[in-house]
Formats: structure tokens, C-alpha cells, sequence
């Protein structure tokens, strides 16, 4: 059983998806038809009039893309971060020449909302605005959901474009994407289909950004897809646009209310168990995301999860960074949020940890 936090475990039918005859991306409508199909469902799954794009490439491009298509160089970019993934928009704002100002938090605490306002008021105050903040929803190292409420409120009063990574919550959890300008998931966490795509959810405001930046690579520029009636940028990784597809009509026809359902039992009966066996959350619960535990095992963490793996054959994972081996994950975001497959996981770690 793989059941880390991304990828995930992929079901039979879209498994069975990737391994049929698909047409030439380039050269048939049938392909194109399927495409469009699946941007559709995923305004469904996002909740959203914006329009939505898959570029061909793991969810990190995303992430690349969006900097490289909205900032250009000198730009100054608020870089909201309570975790791994938050810091690491900074490093892409540095690599494409833009100016980063990194308000950070502690990795178990919500987001630091006066040093927010303080540096979106300073820079209005010194007439050197933010091009745009970039902040992340569910910081999956540690679980960590983010309420992206009350930034969002502050990044409209000063009128500055937000880019979220919703990678690891988009689809289990609500995400406010009409308030986003740029929402971004990838194929390998709640669809639960291999990874090779980034989602990307865009407003027109973010649209008339890029326009106005004129991007000039071609792989990380997100221009391109906001019109490929003339065709896509490159052959499009037909195999995975297919499986997603897939993946993606099922949580259309399950219905968003019920998959959002679905993953908060499945977090509360892994919060039960763990809370049995005297295992601490590493956030606190209201802030746990309803797609991934991080249970707080200092310098226990690795050992319990090669246990786990080499006597019950189930795959957790640890945390990255400085927690690596202090926190334990559980993934129960889309195939794998389901009651039964978490208590058989909680079982393996009873097993181990007692
Ligand atoms: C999984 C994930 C990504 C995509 O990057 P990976 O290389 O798959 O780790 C981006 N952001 C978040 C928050 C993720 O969980």
C-alpha cells in the first residue's frame, strides 16, 4: 500500500487510462477534445469561473511557471511562508532575477498577518509596490494547513496578485480560487493519478500580468495555454492527460461536497488512532489538513516508517528538512482517503510502535 502524501496510490481505471492507444496531440481533434473535457471538470474541482490549464510537467513546474511567467526582472515579490514549499518560492523569485521579501513563520504556527501588513504597507509607503505574494495552502511536510483567508483581504486592499500553491489540498479541502490569481495543483496528490501534470487555475488579472511582463522562455511560460486552439506549445504528454481525465470524472461524479467529506473522516479516524497511541500532531489539529497527518515522533520518525514498510508492506513517509526524521506522515488524500484503508495503516503502526 503506498500511502504517502504524493504521489498516491492510483486506482485501476486510471491506470488502465495511461495504457491505451491515445491520438497524436499535434495532429488529431480527438486529443484536444479530451483536453478541453478535462479543463471543464477541473473548474469543477476547483470551484471556479478562472479559466484552468494543464502544462505538461510536474507539479514543480507550476510553481516555476507562474514566477517566470508573472515576474520579471527587479520585480519585488511577497513571499508568505510558514514551511518548506513557502520558502522555496523565494529561491524562484531569486532565480529569475525578481526581488523576494520573505515573511516567514514557524513551521507549526499560521501566518504572521501584522509582518504581513507591515511590508505590504512599507511598500506602498516607499512607492516600490509588490508585483505579486505567493503563499501555500497545505504545507505538506508538516501538514500544515493554511486559513488563506484574511492574506487574501490584505493582498486585495493593497491590490497585489497572489499565487497559491494548493498542490496537496486542491480537491480534498475547499480552496478559494476565484479570490486567487493563480491556483496551482499537480496530478499525483488528491486526483490520485501519476505524476507529469501541473493544474493551473488563472485570472484575467493574471492573464493582462503576464501579458504586460512579456515572458521569454517557452517551457515555464504559462501564455501560451491561455488560447491553444492553434495547438498546444509542445506534444502534450498524452498518456497522463488521459489517465487524469480519468481521475479527474471521478471526483466530478462523486461530487465535491462528498470528496471533501470523505477526507475529513478519514483525517479524524487517523487523528483517533494516532491520539490512542499517544502520538502528538505536529500542528496543532485545527491547522492539520484533512489530507495529510504529521505525527510528531522525535528521532522515532524513520524507524517507525521502514518498520511499517518492511513487516506490513505500507508506505508512509517522514517530513524533509530539519524534521526529517521527527515527523511521521500519513497521506489520506484522494484514492487512499477512505476509513478502512487508514485503520488498516494505523494497525501496521500500533504494531510497530508498541
Ligand atoms: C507535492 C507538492 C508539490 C509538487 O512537488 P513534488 O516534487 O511532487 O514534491 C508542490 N507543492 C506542494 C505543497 C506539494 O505537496
Amino acid at each position: 500500500m503506498l500511502f504517502t502524501p504524493g504521489p498516491t496510490a492510483v486506482p485501476p481505471e486510471v491506470r488502465e487510462a495511461m495504457a491505451e492507444p491515445q491520438p497524436n496531440s499535434a495532429v488529431q481533434s480527438g486529443f484536444a477534445d479530451r483536453y478541453h473535457r478535462l479543463c471543464g471538470n477541473l473548474q469543477t474541482v476547483y470551484d471556479t469561473d478562472h479559466d484552468v490549464i494543464v502544462p505538461g510537467g510536474e507539479g514543480i513546474l507550476g510553481l516555476e511557471a507562474a514566477i517566470a511567467s508573472l515576474v520579471a526582472p527587479g520585480d519585488r515579490v511577497l513571499c508568505i511562508s510558514n514551511g518548506l514549499y513557502g520558502d522555496g518560492f523565494a529561491n524562484f523569485v531569486d532565480d529569475y532575477d525578481g526581488e523576494p521579501e520573505l515573511v516567514a513563520a514557524p513551521y507549526d504556527e499560521g501566518y504572521d498577518l501584522d509582518a504581513i501588513e507591515a511590508a505590504l504597507a512599507e511598500a506602498e509607503e516607499s512607492d516600490d509596490p509588490f508585483t505579486a505574494a505567493t503563499l501555500v495552502h497545505c504545507e505538506t511536510p508538516t501538514g500544515t494547513l493554511n486559513d488563506l483567508g484574511p492574506v487574501l483581504d490584505l493582498l486585495d486592499a493593497y491590490d497585489v496578485l497572489s499565487v497559491v500553491d494548493a498542490v496537496s489540498s486542491l480537491g480534498g479541502t475547499p480552496v478559494p480560487t476565484d479570490r486567487i490569481d493563480i491556483c496551482l495543483g499537480a496530478s499525483q496528490k488528491v486526483f490520485s493519478a501519476p505524476p507529469g501534470l501541473t493544474t493551473v487555475a488563472v485570472s484575467d488579472r493574471a492573464w493582462d500580468g503576464m501579458e504586460a511582463r512579456e515572458p521569454s522562455s517557452l517551457y515555464t511560460n504559462l501564455l501560451p495555454w491561455r488560447d491553444v486552439s492553434e495547438g498546444f506549445p509542445y506534444t502534450h504528454l498524452d498518456a497522463n492527460v488521459a489517465a487524469l481525465d480519468v481521475a479527474v470524472e471521478r471526483l466530478v461524479d462523486e461530487g465535491r461536497e462528498a470528496v471533501y467529506k470523505r477526507h475529513q473522516r478519514a483525517a479524524e479516524r487517523c487523528r483517533e488512532r494516532g491520539a490512542e497511541l499517544g502520538l502528538d500532531l505536529y500542528p496543532d489539529e485545527a491547522r492539520s489538513s484533512p489530507t495529510v497527518t504529521a505525527f510528531h515522533i522525535p528521532a522515532e520518525a524513520k524507524r517507525i516508517q521502514q518498520r511499517v514498510e518492511e513487516d506490513h508492506d505500507i508506505v508512509l513517509a517522514t517530513s524533509l528538512g530539519d524534521l526529517a526524521d521527527d515527523i511521521l506522515r500519513v497521506g489520506h488524500m484522494g484514492y487512499n482517503a477512505d476509513v478502512e484503508k487508514v485503520d488498516r495503516v494505523m494497525d501496521a503502526v500500533e504494531a510497530v510502535v508498541e
